[in-house]
């Protein structure tokens, strides 16, 4: 026996299948593509967080006479109906965002929830909306593409704990804190601190997101909000849409302290695609650019249009698959592969590694995980089964919490100063 095939027996011995460069010991070619289709024919995918009802507004195209989902959409679309059905995309956090700064903010929140309401009933065997980790499972069975509302920003709530409850039950099962602005209550990660993290009103906020079973999510904030929010929280909760700083040190990324206390936890960071998540250095380079070409001109088409020539010439700062399956895989080390998912950020990015363009372009990821030797069922976890759990956890917490503890029958009718 030479020593390479002696080093093979010993390795299939010790149950190793992968050889160091992530190659399988057996010598049949795998197809991993068929593989990864054949996984999202049963899998659920759920994805953490994706912009399509903020990216219909800015277009000025909300009504679906003007963009048809059941039709394949060109840039800057990212999602219509065929490419989520090519991709397996079978469950959604559709974000409803909200700038940090607005002079409407609640208003607006609501309008981006209509939209997802409207697109539900406008394509009836495509979308349903969902309200529990159960309605997830039997709609996305059902073959059509479970849908939750997620908002982002908890501006929308303008200090009130009513406009909270309003907005669960409207069908909002969670709530990213904040966006990049600092709020009354919650510090933001690309903002001047406020409160140190939460404010007391900001403990109060995700105890009673706790109490409804919403999930709180700690993307956009701070590491003193994330480390307040897992003080306060009695629920698993989520980053929907974040990566590794360990990777990337971008302040919008989750250190490894926090991945570890959400071991603890139970919650979950679902990876986001967004190129200056992923590659170190990208969003200081694309700044430092983007100020140059501002030195000669001010004219916005025209920066856009030298901006976008220069990153043509800089395709290291777009990543690639193997990128985020390397986010998604330090998760998997330091927190446990039961804490990872996926957040792509689609229709919310306007850079994101080459092949992952669209929602058709998921079952990639699940291919690249296979051929780096991770199993069917590892596979099935990140892909959605954690987000489940996350999910279902929450609900049962919401459950404990409304049993023990008298609702609040009189809650504020005014705005409440208490921040
Ligand atoms: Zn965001």
């Amino acid at each position: 026996m030479t020593s390479r095939r002696l080093f093979f027996k010993n390795s299939l011995a010790l149950g190793l299948t992968h050889n160091v460069l992530g190659k399988p010991f057996d010598s049949e070619p795998v197809d991993y593509a068929a593989k990864a289709r054949e996984i999202h024919k049963t899998a659920i995918l759920f994805d953490g967080h994706n912009d399509l009802p903020w990216q219909l507004r800015e277009q000025g195209q909300i009504d679906f006479q003007k963009v048809d989902l059941a039709t394949k959409q060109s840039l800057p679309y990212q999602t219509d109906i065929p490419r989520m059905r090519q991709g397996g995309l079978n469950a959604q956090f559709w974000s409803v965002y909200i700038p940090g700064k607005h002079p409407n903010p609640l208003r607006t929140v609501l309008e981006q929830i209509d939209i997802v309401h409207r697109m539900i009933q406008r394509y009836p065997n495509d979308f349903e909306q969902a309200f529990t980790a159960a309605d997830v499972r039997r709609i996305a069975k059902s073959g059509k593409c479970a849908s939750m509302i997620g908002v982002e920003g908890g501006v929308a709530i303008e200090n009130d704990l009513s406009m909270l409850r309003i907005l669960y039950s409207l069908g909002t099962r969670y709530m990213t804190l904040t966006h990049n602005q600092t709020l009354d209550w919650a510090d933001a990660a690309t903002d001047k601190p406020k409160n140190d993290g939460l404010s007391p009103f900001g403990v109060r906020v995700v105890k009673e997101m706790n109490r409804l079973g919403m999930l709180v999510d700690i993307s956009h904030v701070s590491v003193s909000t994330m480390s307040d929010v897992l003080d306060s929280s009695k629920a698993p909760v989520i980053a929907s849409h974040s990566s590794a700083f360990a990777l990337c040190p971008h302040p919008r990324n989750i250190n490894d302290d926090i991945l570890r206390r959400l071991r603890t936890n139970g919650g979950l960071v679902m990876i986001n695609f967004f190129s200056s998540f992923i590659v170190p250095g990208a969003a200081a380079k694309v700044a430092a650019k983007q100020a140059d070409i501002q030195k000669t001109t001010n004219d916005k088409t025209e920066v856009k249009k030298q901006l976008e020539a220069w990153l043509a010439t800089q395709p290291e700062l777009f990543g690639t698959i193997h990128t985020v399956v390397e986010h998604i895989e330090h998760v998997a080390r330091v927190a446990g592969v039961d804490h990872v998912g996926l957040g792509s950020d689609f229709d919310g990015i306007n850079r994101w590694p080459k092949g992952l363009d669209s929602v058709a372009d998921f079952p990639k990821i699940t291919e690249e995980l296979l051929r780096r030797g991770h199993s069917e069922t590892n596979v099935r976890k990140i892909l959605g089964e954690n987000a489940l759990r996350v999910l279902a956890q929450a609900e049962k917490v919401a459950r404990q919490m409304q049993s023990e503890i008298k609702p609040e029958i009189d809650p504020p009718v005014t705005v409440d100063t208490d921040h």
